[in-house]
């Protein structure tokens, strides 16, 4: 029997800076050709994909506003900045021959579509990526956040958080050897352990919809693709 897919709709989630690859700004694109590869990996098991991407490699509104600007229009840079990921990623996705729809927060229509919810869930419908940009379209929110808004909003089964590291650790396993993985962890233990998977905000609205978080490494290849399916290394927060 064919290994089928835990899941029908994901939402998939990365930071900005996971498409920085090997600098320190901005995109770098093979490094987004390499996650549209995942991507690619992930549609072949037919898998409905969502994706939110942030703008930490280009712009963060706390930066802006701790260097003395104004807070909500560093916000608005920021989100601004996950347009043009989006963008990039929406190129190197339909490179591989899967249609894209860019759906932004924030209307734009020269560039991409405006976010209307009934009309993203068509294209996941018919098959086709849907990379939702422009965050929340609110400045203090985080990209994490519109992730788990839209993942609501879409009915996913699951948001994947792909990150550095292969799930949730008790301590930092960079710093401490010993650093031990959950298989399996709370929205309340996160919250009051302080672990850093996403921000506040994030986890209490997963947990007040029963929105599983899957924590991830991006690094591993073909990675995505075996964690939909329950292989590998990760950590469910549910
Ligand atoms: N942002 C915002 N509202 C949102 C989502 C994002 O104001 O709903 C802004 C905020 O300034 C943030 C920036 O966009 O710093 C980039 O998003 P984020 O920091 O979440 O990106 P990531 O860390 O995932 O790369």
């Amino acid at each position: 029997p064919v290994a089928r897919p835990a899941y029908k709709r994901i939402l998939l989630k990365i930071s900005g800076e996971a498409l920085m690859g090997p600098g320190q700004f901005g995109l770098h694109p093979p490094t987004v050709e390499r996650i549209a590869r995942e991507v690619e990996a992930l549609y072949g098991l037919g898998v409905e994909i969502a994706m939110v991407i942030g703008g930490g490699n280009i712009f963060r509104g706390l930066q802006g506003s701790a260097q003395g600007m104004e807070r909500t229009t560093a916000d608005y840079m920021g989100m601004l900045a996950t347009v043009m990921n989006a963008l990039a990623m929406q190129s190197a996705i339909e490179n591989l021959g899967i249609h894209t729809r860019v759906v932004s927060a924030i209307p734009m229509d020269q560039v991409c579509e405006p976010y209307i919810r009934r009309r993203a869930v068509r294209h996941l419908e018919k098959g086709r990526v849907v990379i939702f940009a422009a965050g929340t379209g609110n400045p203090y929110f985080t990209t994490d956040t519109a992730a788990t808004l839209r993942a609501s909003e879409m009915s996913c089964e699951a948001l994947f958080k792909g990150t550095q590291v292969d799930g949730v650790y008790d301590s930092d396993p960079k710093k401490n050897p010993a650093a031990r993985r959950y298989d399996r962890i709370s929205y309340d233990q996160v919250l009051t352990k302080n672990l850093k998977v996403m921000d506040a905000a994030a986890i209490a609205l997963a947990r007040d919809n029963s929105l599983p978080i899957v924590v991830f490494s991006l690094d591993e290849p073909n990675g995505l693709a075996g964690i939909v399916q329950g292989k590998g290394r990760f950590t469910t927060v549910e």
